[in-house]
Order: C-alpha cells, then structure tokens, then sequence
C-alpha cells in the first residue's frame, strides 16, 4: 500500500454543486481504500477541503490536490494508467496484468474516473479502460471495487497516522475514541 509505488486518483470533470458529493466521495473512497493521493479539478476546492478535513481528523497518510490540467496529468503520468469506464475490458480480465505491472515491474498507477462525458483521447492515452462490470453506475463504486481488486482485500488492514479520533469497532452502537493522549 504506502510502501508501494503510488495509486493516485484522478477526478475527470466536476459540476460545481451538482457533483459536489460524489467528487468529495471519490476522494473519500480513495483514502479509505489505499491510494496514496486523490486529485480534483481546480474547480472542486470545497471537496478538498472536506477530503483534507477527514484526513486530518481521521488520519493518513493521504494527499488531496486541485489541478488546473486533467488531461495533462493524463498525458504526463510517468506509470501507468487505468480509466474505469464501463465500456472498458472487464475487471476480472485484466486486474492481474496491473497488479503485475503495479507490484512487480515498480510502475505508479494513476485511476482516473469521470463525471460526464468523458473526452475520447482519455481512452486512447489509458493503457487499460476497465470495466467493474458493463453496466452503467458510479464513479465511487467503480473505484471501490477496482482498488479492492489491485490490493486483493489488503488495505482493509491499513493503520492510520496523526489521526486525532479513531472509531472503535463494535457490535452495537457507536464508540469514537480521542488518540491524542497516547
Ligand atoms: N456517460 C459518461 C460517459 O459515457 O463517459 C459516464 C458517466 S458515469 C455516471 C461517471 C463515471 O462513473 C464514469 O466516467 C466512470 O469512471 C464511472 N463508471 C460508471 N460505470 C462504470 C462501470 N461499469 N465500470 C467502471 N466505471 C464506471
């Protein structure tokens, strides 16, 4: 996960109030889930600053950044890249050539998910347009999945750094427990 090369998150597109959940969702999902860094067009700023306020309460290590320029991280990511679309190839067919890729040969992956239409080129320039079935759905469910598949369940174990809270599991009922005595 963190000792890994990198899994950053890249948000395509963002409609300022309409999309304001589901953007904030999508970073949300993408530190509860282990990847490293989420990015947001520069439009998006109240979802970084939700995204960054749960990182500070509930721990990292995780980075959340705007960008005036997708497309361009797109174009100059120096790993690999995995467009979730549900037009992709599926899943359960390609999932081990990224881990390979991700685990093996060293290479950074970037995830891009979109809003709405997505423009063309970001399919050509993906090096796998992935499909968590070919159904349509979401973003957040797309990128739920993927990640589970590239970690194979591993980063449900992840531990938290500077967290100020930590949510005590439990059977029943809700227990929230402060860190910053120890
Ligand atoms: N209609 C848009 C298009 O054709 O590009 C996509 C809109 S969809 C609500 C928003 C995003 O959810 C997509 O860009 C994609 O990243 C993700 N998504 C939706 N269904 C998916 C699926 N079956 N597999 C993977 N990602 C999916």
């Amino acid at each position: 996960m963190h000792d890994e090369p990198e899994v950053a998150v890249l948000r395509l597109g963002h409609r300022p109030g309409r999309d304001e959940r589901m953007t904030t969702h999508v970073g949300l999902t993408a530190r509860a889930l282990g990847a490293d860094r989420v990015l947001f067009p520069d439009n998006a700023g109240q979802s970084l600053e939700t995204v960054a306020d749960i990182t500070d309460r509930f721990g990292g290590p995780f980075a959340v950044e705007l960008t005036d320029s997708p497309q361009g991280i797109i174009r100059n990511w120096g790993g690999r890249v995995v467009h979730l679309t549900m037009y992709g190839e599926r899943v359960q067919d390609v999932e081990s050539d990224v881990r390979a890729a991700h685990r093996d040969d060293g290479e950074s992956l970037l995830i891009v998910v979109g809003a709405e239409k997505v423009p063309f080129d970001v399919y050509e320039e993906a090096d796998w347009n992935v499909g968590v079935t070919n159904q349509p759905h979401s973003e957040v469910a797309g990128l739920g999945v993927f990640l589970d598949r590239l970690f194979e369940g591993r980063e449900l174990e992840s531990e938290w750094t500077d967290a100020d809270r930590e949510v005590i599991p439990m059977e029943t009922g809700k227990r929230v427990e402060s860190t910053d005595e120890e």
